[in-house]
């Protein structure tokens, strides 16, 4: 089904450390906007942030792939280090694949994380590549947002029942 995640965490600090080791996934494309951090953040949330250093010195390979512009991605990613996709024009193929051909690995050890149906999922699905469900940090104000978040709704994965603060 091209709505449904493979996985589903209440956000990506809950990720356990050993999972990607477990499934075999050597690679993670990142959403940035209410998955790393809330919108217009510069910095990432702290819990987040803490989770994002575990992982990467655990050897695990990451990149951005985010719908927003350069101005926004470029500053974040470089904060964390990471190479980047901006204008990755989710649900469409082409920016995870341009991940996927930077990462440089097999698809099959690639998974992307995002907090949207539409595009991170829908995404994952049309790239071929495994998907990671997270809940929004925080609900977005702005009209369309709002028009897709109550699309969306009917779609969504049932909440871990072990959520966590945010
Ligand atoms: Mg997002």
């Amino acid at each position: 089904m091209f709505h449904r995640p493979d996985y589903v965490f209440e956000s990506v600090a809950d990720i356990p450390a050993g999972f990607f080791e477990k499934e075999n996934i050597s690679a993670l494309i990142l959403d940035l906007d209410n998955t790393l951090t809330t919108h217009n953040n510069p910095v990432p949330d702290p819990k987040r942030l803490e989770w994002f250093n575990k992982a990467k010195s655990s050897g695990l390979k990451m990149i951005i792939v985010s719908n927003n512009h350069p101005e926004r991605v470029e500053p974040f990613a470089k904060y964390l280090g990471l190479d980047f996709v901006p204008d990755g024009k989710k649900p469409l193929p082409r920016g995870y694949n341009e991940a996927c051909r930077r990462l440089g690995i097999p698809k099959t050890g690639i998974a992307a994380v995002g907090d949207q149906i539409f595009t991170d999922v829908m995404g994952c699905k049309t790239a071929g590549i495994r998907s990671i469900f997270v809940f929004p940090i925080e609900p977005e104000t702005g009209f369309w947002f709002r028009v897709k978040r109550t699309l969306e709704r009917p779609l969504l994965p049932k909440r871990p029942k072990k959520g966590s603060d945010k």
